[in-house]
């Protein structure tokens, strides 16, 4: 299966994206904890990425792309894999679309989380008081949503048009939500 995961910051879609690898054996491959361990690493891709992530805005198109080519790239993601949080912009999506193409696959399923805009500002500012990410202060929560809700919001049409839409209201506790995520993917099988 080679599932993407899209949705606003703090609709919860790291916690889910697990959980819906696990069901299929596939890798979780989270573009924004890549980042952040290579922050915590003091990488160069991490030294690239910091400022961008800081601020609420996304990493370049090129720099991010390379790192999912390499990623999927490994042998645990041959028999598929689920990207969460990747693609984010209509570069990114153009550039999937290749990777996946190569590998004489196609997109099975993108699922795209629901949420509300405010509710989301309330979680993250309380997982904020938890983990203290530094991105998590409410400037750039606010500034995380409107780069989304302007560069990654538009692109779900096009996954719709294409007919490999999966949209699952986001909200609500997180067993239920996982299971109206199982449910939604279950008539979607591998191609
Ligand atoms: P996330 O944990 O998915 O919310 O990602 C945290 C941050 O990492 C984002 O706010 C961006 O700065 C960066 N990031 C993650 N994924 C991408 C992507 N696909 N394109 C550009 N930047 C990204």
């Amino acid at each position: 299966m080679r599932i993407i995961f899209m949705g606003p910051p703090g609709a919860g879609k790291g916690t889910q994206a697990q959980r819906v690898a696990a069901r299929y054996g596939i890798p979780a491959i989270s573009t924004g904890d890549i980042f952040r361990s290579n922050v915590s690493a003091g990488t160069e891709l991490g030294v690239k990425a910091q400022q961008y992530m800081d601020a609420g805005e996304y990493v370049p198109d090129e720099v991010t792309n390379l790192m999912v080519r390499d990623r999927i790239d490994e042998p645990d993601a041959a028999p598929g894999f689920l990207l969460d949080g990747y693609p984010r912009t209509l570069a990114q999506v153009e550039e999937l679309d290749g990777m996946i193409r190569h590998t004489g696959h196609k997109l099975d399923a993108a699922v795209v989380l629901t949420a509300d805009d405010e509710e989301l500002v309330r979680r993250l500012l309380a997982r904020a008081e938890s983990d203290g990410r530094a991105d998590d202060t409410e400037e750039i929560i606010r500034r995380r949503q409107e780069v989304y809700n302007e560069q990654t919001a538009p692109l779900i049409d096009d996954y719709r048009e294409r007919g490999v839409l999966v949209e699952v209201d986001g909200m609500g506790e997180i067993d239920e939500v996982t299971a109206r995520i199982f449910a939604a993917l279950e008539g979607v099988s591998e191609s």
